[in-house]
């Protein structure tokens, strides 16, 4: 191979700087055909008022790359600094983490010897769209946002993986019991996506019993598809599980654009001793020689890297005197490393990357649906702490108009008519207005509600209209009703 694949690099912070050294050496050594762009990313970055931690020189460094291998980096605590990783995978569209948790017993120490599991988060939407509001004295509002095409592309790129990689089974996560509206589109777009790969197994779980199991039992598991915010609780269990915080690389995949990295940070404990563990880094590494065509490449640094595990040779986090042989530094570890390149485990199991084929997920188009106008909800600010006076209002000075009052809920809880009053109630009431069964309300009939409760001496803080979509609501019940 003859021609370079460019890549952008930043040292990081921390330990990042070693890890990020001792990496490309192996990767050199072993015959990677790269050519760094070097960027400064990160703290110093930060403290040079960039509140991003990136400045508009290396973005057009990863604009023309596609391809970021980074060494962790350290997020200044407060002062309005921005995650990198967030902006980073924002801004490059890469809506696909994947994090391999294996384990390597009897090698490294670990309560679950059998565990090869790889994590598929998506990366975009959830709750990191990062949509907040407070609302009242007392009450703070996220938005967890999920979109069916979102959903759809995250699924089918770890079904893909799945063939890809030679994986039996698919398992997807969700809490579609409680949030029957965004889990329950990811789990029912999971559902049609399965149907289409009938060579690999699929199954659903409720996120907390398996979570539960996958801390128990993690060799029941192969992938795992899961939205972003039990992704990222999820594959940082996984990885510990595995026995290993310091050896799990990870992939953040999009259209045309990557990033690498090790799943742990800048470590500044140990930063400058030559103590800290670069397997992550260099695991990232190999996902990265992978995606840019060199799985041959990938192939021999992985296996030599195997083999110097087996051979003992670790540094202090997974170094254990009844069966490590030898306790090195991080520059030492990669010297050990490239002294066996071309050699393959004897008792792992070797790796073994094909030629890939670029992973291609397609976002169906949603077929729209008959929407209709049902109703209203308007969230007011009411310091009262008695629902009956509060309904009564509502009834008396805003209902009409064709709008009737359905329920008065505080904190997800139906609290008017006829409601639960032994809960706490907060300052803030989503007030329930609909139009008669059959009927449709419109935008005005809204507006001119509204203007009641202005009238009627309340504080609207937000309002949300109600829709049927083909007649199914588009709005949860509120809990009681
Ligand atoms: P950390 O992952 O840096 O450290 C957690 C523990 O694991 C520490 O005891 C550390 O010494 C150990 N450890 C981590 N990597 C190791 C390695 N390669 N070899 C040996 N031991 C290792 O997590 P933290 O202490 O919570 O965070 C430190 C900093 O890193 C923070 O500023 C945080 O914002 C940042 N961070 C960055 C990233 C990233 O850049 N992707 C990810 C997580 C945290």
């Amino acid at each position: 191979m003859t021609n370079k694949t460019p890549i952008t690099v930043a040292y990081g912070d921390g330990i990042g700087p070693e890890i990020m050294t001792a990496s490309l050496r192996v990767l050199e050594a072993a015959g990677a055909q790269l050519e760094l762009d070097v960027i400064e990313v990160g703290e110093q970055v930060y403290r040079s008022g960039v509140t991003s931690g990136i400045r508009p020189e290396a973005w057009a460094s990863l604009r023309r790359t596609r391809v970021f291998y980074k060494a962790p980096i350290t997020t200044p605590l407060g002062g309005g600094y921005k995650s990198l990783n967030v902006t980073t995978r924002k801004m490059l569209g890469l809506y696909s983490n994947v994090r391999p948790c294996v384990s390597y017993s009897p090698y490294v120490r670990t309560k679950h010897p059998a565990m090869d599991v790889v994590i598929v988060r998506e990366n975009e939407e959830d709750l990191y769209a990062g949509i907040e509001y407070r609302h009242s004295d007392e009450v703070y509002k996220s938005i967890k946002l999920i979109t069916r095409p979102g959903s759809e592309r995250i699924i089918r790129y770890a079904f893909e993986f799945a063939r890809q990689n030679g994986r039996r089974k698919v398992t997807c996560f969700t809490k579609d019991n409680i949030m029957k509206l965004s889990d329950g589109v990811f789990h029912k777009v999971f559902e049609e996506v399965a149907v289409e790969y009938p060579e690999i197994e699929s199954e659903h779980m409720i996120v907390d019993i398996g979570a539960a199991r996958l801390a128990d039992t993690p060799e029941m598991f192969d992938v795992i598809v899961v939205q972003n915010l039990y992704g990222d609780i999820l594959s940082d269990i996984a990885a510990q599980l595995a026995g290993s915080v310091g050896m799990a690389g990870s992939s953040n995949i999009g259209l045309g654009a990557a990033m690498f990295e090790a799943i742990h940070g800048s470590a500044p404990m140990i930063a400058g001793k030559d103590v800290a563990n670069p397997s992550g880094l260099l695991m990232a590494g190999v996902l990265m020689l992978v995606h840019i065509g060199q799985s041959d490449v990938a192939e021999r640094l992985h296996n030599a890297w195997l083999k110097t595990l087996e051979d003992g040779i670790h540094t202090a986090d997974i170094y254990d005197p009844s069966h490590s042989h030898e306790l090195v530094g991080t520059q030492e570890f990669a010297e050990a490393v490239i002294e066996r390149l071309g050699s393959k485990p004897r008792h792992l199991k070797p790796a073994h990357y094909g030629q890939p084929k670029p992973i291609e997920t397609r976002m169906t188009p949603v077929t729209p649906s008959k929407r209709e106008r049902v109703g209203v909800d308007v969230y007011i600010q009411y310091a009262g702490k008695d629902p009956v006076i509060l309904g009564q209002l509502l009834e008396a000075k805003v209902a009409g108009d064709g709008l009737a009052l359905d329920m008065v809920g505080n904190r997800g809880l139906k609290v008017y008519p006829q409601g639960v009053t032994e809960a706490y109630l907060s300052d803030h009431w989503r007030c329930r207005f609909l139009a008669a069964p059959g009927e449709q309300a419109d935008q005005r009939q809204v507006l001119r509600l509204m203007e009641r409760v202005v009238k009627a001496g309340l504080q609207v803080v937000s309002s949300e209209g109600l829709f049927l979509f083909d007649g199914q609501p588009g709005y949860s019940l509120e809990q009681g009703q």
